[in-house]
């Protein structure tokens, strides 16, 4: 891994802003590159693959583990999500910063597996605008709100397991503090 171009992990629950946080980090500069993830979770509309995740099958997923291909990986929300190491090698080749967008389960296995990922964890400004948020989203079902919200606040709980904690009440400035943390991180 190349000094100064260490992988960050943004984690938070549900509701957060941490994916757009993620999205603006890799638009508006050329030293952040987005980690795409695989998962088994059904596209979205307006997804592409390759671009927002790797969807593959259950098998497929299932294989990639056993091969050790995953630097982290977790069943979120009933289906698999993982960071493919080969993101982390890509992003460490070209000098940038990789940027895995996860849940907290995930970034606790990065402390292990990749040590020197700077954790972010990203807070909503209010539990009233979490809960907005995610009932905002408008393509879940009542019962996944639901099972989101319960994940949300098991989440929350584990703030302290980061390097550091960004409040995201106003994106450009959380967005600016995500890349002076990194920056800093050195
Ligand atoms: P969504 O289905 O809404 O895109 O994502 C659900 C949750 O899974 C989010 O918290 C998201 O950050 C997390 N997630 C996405 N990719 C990964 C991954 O590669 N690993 C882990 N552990 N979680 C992920």
């Amino acid at each position: 891994m190349t000094e100064g171009a260490r992988p960050v992990v943004l984690a938070a629950p549900s509701g957060t802003g941490k994916t757009t946080i993620a999205r603006r980090l890799v638009s508006e500069g050329d030293d952040f590159v987005f980690s795409v993830s695989a998962t088994t979770r059904p596209p979205r509309g307006g997804e592409t693959d390759g671009k927002d995740y790797e969807f593959v099958t259950r098998e497929a997923f299932e294989e990639m583990v056993a091969r050790g291909e995953m630097a982290e990986w977790a069943e979120v929300h009933g289906r698999y999500y993982g960071t493919p190491r080969r993101n982390l090698d890509a992003a460490a080749r070209a000098g940038k910063h990789a940027v895995l967008d996860i849940d907290v389960q995930g970034a606790a296995q990065i402390r292990e597996t990749v040590p020197e990922a700077v954790r972010i964890f990203i807070l909503p400004p209010s539990g009233t605008e979490m809960v907005r948020r995610i009932g905002l989203r408008g393509t879940e079902q009542r019962d996944e709100i639901a099972r989101r919200l319960r994940s949300a606040l098991r989440e929350l709980s584990r703030a302290e397991e980061f390097h550091h904690v960004v409040v995201n009440d106003d994106l450009d400035r959380a967005v600016a503090r995500v890349r002076e943390l990194v920056r800093d991180s050195g």
